[in-house]
This record gives structure tokens, sequence and C-alpha cells, in this order.
């Protein structure tokens, strides 16, 4: 299938695992403070020009340009046992900082690429803690519907939201006592309710770490028809590539 190279101005990347990076937005990997091997990034990206930010309330009054925000030393989460204080409540939301990276970036007039990338749904995937799994789930859901409504409004756009892999051998089941639960943090959890359905499920996991199961890509708006069928997760970047109509150095 032969890409529409005439229209496509802006691609938006939703992922399931990090942060939010964008060029001239935000990361939460650098911390303020670091030294690191490259000196003081903070003070690195001032120079070149960038809006430096700490707060949701220095985000909010941000003016558009350069912006580089920064809300955490690692995760904008607490990664502990379930129910013994693991936290999912960042101080700046995945929606929110989407819904601002989008409102910088989209006074460009040659277009942007935008990568949203919510690192809750591995990390919690890895401790077997569906609660928080869904939960992180739900944030990314709100940020593609802020990207979806971008597109609606910018049809020179697509929206791609995939993930790196999955984790955990999530497995949606039954409630059922028969079934076996597994042990350890792999023991089930749940019940959680069905929405709009009197019934709830369960949550099975097979591992803490990494699978091979194969993970389903939607892609929505301008050349999205290069997104189907199956193939290796590599073959991404090439079809964004030809998407954005740009060539690949051999
Ligand atoms: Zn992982």
């Amino acid at each position: 299938m032969k890409p529409d190279k005439t229209k496509l101005k802006h691609a938006i990347v939703a992922a399931t695992a990090a942060a939010v990076l964008v060029s001239g937005a935000i990361t939460t990997q650098i911390s303020e403070k670091s030294k690191g091997t490259q000196g003081n990034l903070v003070n690195k990206a001032k120079q070149l020009g960038y809006s430096y930010v700490s707060s949701k309330e220095e985000l909010q009054k941000a003016k558009n340009g350069k912006l580089l925000g920064l809300f955490a030393n690692e995760e904008m989460f607490q990664q502990r046992p379930e129910g013994e204080g693991d936290i999912y409540d960042p101080v700046v939301s995945l929606p929110e900082m989407t819904k601002k990276a989008l409102d910088t970036l989209s006074t460009n007039k040659k277009g942007f690429f935008l990568m949203v990338e919510e690192e809750g749904t591995d990390e919690f995937a890895h401790e077997n803690n569906a609660k928080m799994t869904i939960k992180s789930g739900q944030e990314l859901d709100k940020a593609v519907k802020i990207a979806k409504d971008f597109a609606k409004k910018n049809p020179d756009t697509l929206v791609l939201v995939l993930a790196d892999h999955e984790t955990g051998g999530f497995s949606i089941e039954p409630v059922d006592d028969k079934d076996e639960s597994g042990d350890g943090i792999s023991q089930e959890d749940g019940p959680f309710a069905i929405a709009k359905s009197k019934l709830n499920f369960v949550v099975d996991w097979t591992t803490s770490g990494h699978t091979a199961v194969d993970i389903p890509v939607t892609a929505t708006g301008k050349n999205a028809e290069l997104f189907t069928g199956i193939y290796e997760n590599t073959e991404v970047f090439s079809k964004l590539m030809q998407a954005l109509g740009l060539k690949t150095k051999k």
C-alpha cells in the first residue's frame, strides 16, 4: 500500500511503558540535580532556550515554545507490594502532560512527532498488581482520547497506540473458586467489576517478567492502513518512516 505523502503533518504515538518525551516537552528521566556524564542537563536545556518547569502550576502557566518539564526523579508512582503503599497518583497526570505537549507542539507549522509513554502498565505488571496496572491503563486511555480529539480537528494526523511488549501474562478470567489461583505475587487479583454489567472478573498472572505475547497495534488517521496485519515490532519504525514520507538510511 502506498502512503499518502501529501498531508501527514502530525504523528502521535501512545505506548504503554516510561514518560513523555517530546522535542521540546516533558520527561521524568533526568533529575534537576543530576550531574551524570554530560553535566547538568537542566542548565544545558535552559541554555538551548527551553523553559524549565517542575510543578503542575508552572506547567499550566508555561508559554508555547521549547519546554522541559521534570516532575519526579524517577517514576511518578510508588512501586510497593500490593496494598502496602503502592500508589499511582502522579503530581501531573499523563493526560495533562499530553494536552500540554499537543498545545505546545501544534504551534509549529511544519508539524510534529509526539511520543507519549505510560510506564505504570509495565512496572505494576512486573509486580503482578492488577489494580494499579488497570489504573495505569485507564490513564493511557485518557491520553489517547486527547490525541484522538486533536486528530479529529486536525485530519492530517496519525495516532498510533501500541506497546513495546506484554508483561506478566495478564489474563482475564471468570470468577471461579475452583480454578487454580497461583501463588506468591502471581495469585489471582480481583474480583473487578465489568463495566455496564453485574458480572465480575479476576486477573491471573503467569510471570513477573516480560512475555512474547503479540501486542495489539491500533492506528487511526492519515496512512493508518500501513499498520494492518501481523509483523515484527521493528517494522513499526519502517512503517512510521513510510507514513511520514521519510527515507531510512541504509
Ligand atoms: Zn518491563
